[in-house]
């Protein structure tokens, strides 16, 4: 994609769709040395999109996303290009599992299940 001389830019939506398109648009104007006037325009009070989290006694709470699959590279790529890998943390195998709260108590899913995603259809057989 080439953008033209000082191209007018509106990014709609300040959450991580629309922050790594900023982010992109931004990298290649500077890499093509291209004019740009890049507009976000967010319908909320904030940043982040469904990327909320609070600290409540020490407790870090996810609002929404907790983790990323490093299977698809891009947002691994996009860590590294920010330069926030040493703030990422890996998930603890021991933890491994999707659990569902049902009246009151946790029922883990059968392996083979990842975030409610069926990756193994045996694993229901
Ligand atoms: C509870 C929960 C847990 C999740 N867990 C994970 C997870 O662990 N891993 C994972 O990969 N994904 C997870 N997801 C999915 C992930 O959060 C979303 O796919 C991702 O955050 C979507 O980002 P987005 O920027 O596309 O949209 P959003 O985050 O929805 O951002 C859209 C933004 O656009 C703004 N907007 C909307 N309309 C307009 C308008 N007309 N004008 C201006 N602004 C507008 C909104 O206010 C919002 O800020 C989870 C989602 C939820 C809800």
């Amino acid at each position: 994609m080439l953008l033209g001389r000082a191209s007018e830019v509106v990014v709609v939506g300040g959450g991580i769709s629309g922050l790594s398109t900023c982010y992109y648009v931004n990298e290649l104007a500077a890499r093509t040395k291209q004019m740009i006037h890049l507009t976000l325009i967010e319908a909320g009070n904030r940043l982040g999109g469904k990327i909320v989290t609070d600290v409540n006694d020490g407790m870090i709470i996810e609002g929404g996303p907790d983790s990323f699959f490093t299977l698809k590279a891009y947002a691994l790529d996009l860590c590294k290009e920010l330069g926030l890998t040493d703030d990422l943390v890996v998930a603890d195998s021991e933890s491994k599992g999707t659990y569902i709260l049902n009246r009151g108590k946790l029922s883990k899913l059968p392996e083979g299940t990842s975030r409610a995603c069926l990756e193994n259809y045996s694993a229901f057989c």
